[in-house]
């Protein structure tokens, strides 16, 4: 693998698949902003393994939904490695399992202010900065959906598939949008992972009682999802925009 040089902003970077990415990122060169909401420690933890591989990383406190916020965090990036190159779009949320008919209005709110204005506002800061019609270098943006936004989620939580479906069609149209510019977006659509997320939904175990019944028989890996982000990342992946990895096990 050759060494990579870009500057890469990680939303949600501090744990389960955008830590696994952070890792692996600057692993390979890449200079990583670790962005998280509320847990420093677990942030810095991010910022210690990729210190320990002879990283380089900054972590950065904010919340990727917030208009006042998003800017900061790139400039935050920007101020410590220079302009950003890459964006991967992962902070996301799920509330407790439950039926439609038992979901209010909080709670869709919430769930589609961090899963889809979230991503929306970053790729925007994104394309303001990385847009060859805006003068920059051009970049790379890669939205972290979920195979829920196929699936549906039935008796869970269709609000959260719902928010990966808009994530999916922001991928399609933004990647056409600027294709021309230099920039090409990308998602990955992960199955069941092995995180802390299923906790926030009631269930901490749900990865291991339903990995089982993948085709291919265990839940994922946060690295293993790392793995396609950090691929659509690269030069790797030049002729590829608009597209999905589905990260599923088969499901
Ligand atoms: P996780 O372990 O719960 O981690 C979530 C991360 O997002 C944390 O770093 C959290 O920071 C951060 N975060 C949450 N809200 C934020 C906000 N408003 N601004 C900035 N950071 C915020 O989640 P995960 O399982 O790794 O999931 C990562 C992504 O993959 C999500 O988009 C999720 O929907 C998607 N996904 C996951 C699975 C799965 O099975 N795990 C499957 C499909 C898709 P703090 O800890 O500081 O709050």
């Amino acid at each position: 693998m050759r060494a990579a040089d870009g500057v890469v902003l990680v939303t949600g970077g501090s744990r389960g698949i955008g830590a696994a990415t952070c890792v692996l990122a600057a692993g390979q060169g890449y200079a990583v902003g670790v962005n998280y909401l509320q847990d420093a420690t677990a942030a810095r933890r991010v910022i210690e393994q990729i210190g320990a591989l002879g990283g380089r990383a900054v972590a950065i406190q904010g919340d990727a939904s917030a208009e006042p916020d998003v800017p900061r965090l790139f400039d935050t990036l920007q101020e410590a490695f220079g302009p950003v190159t890459a964006l991967v779009n992962n902070a996301g949320v799920l509330d407790r399992q439950a039926r439609v008919e038992a979901i209010g209005a909080a709670r869709l709110r919430r769930v589609l202010e961090t899963n889809v204005v979230g991503p929306f506002l970053c790729a925007a800061e994104a394309v303001r900065r990385m847009s060859t019609r805006h003068g920059g270098a051009g970049g790379v943006i890669v939205n972290v959906s979920s195979r829920a936004a196929v699936l549906g989620s039935p008796g869970e939580y269709v609000d959260y598939a719902m928010s990966k479906g808009a994530l999916d069609t922001l991928t399609v149209g933004l990647a056409k949008e600027v294709a021309a510019e230099g920039i090409r977006v990308n998602a990955v659509r992960p199955g069941i992972i092995d995180t802390a997320i299923h906790a926030s939904g009631g269930e901490p175990g749900r990865a291991a009682r339903l990995g089982p019944g993948l085709p291919l028989g265990r839940a994922g890996t946060p690295e293993e999802v790392a793995e396609a982000i950090v691929w659509l990342l690269s030069g790797a992946s030049s002729f590829v925009t608009g597209a999905f990895i589905d990260v599923g096990g088969g499901r």
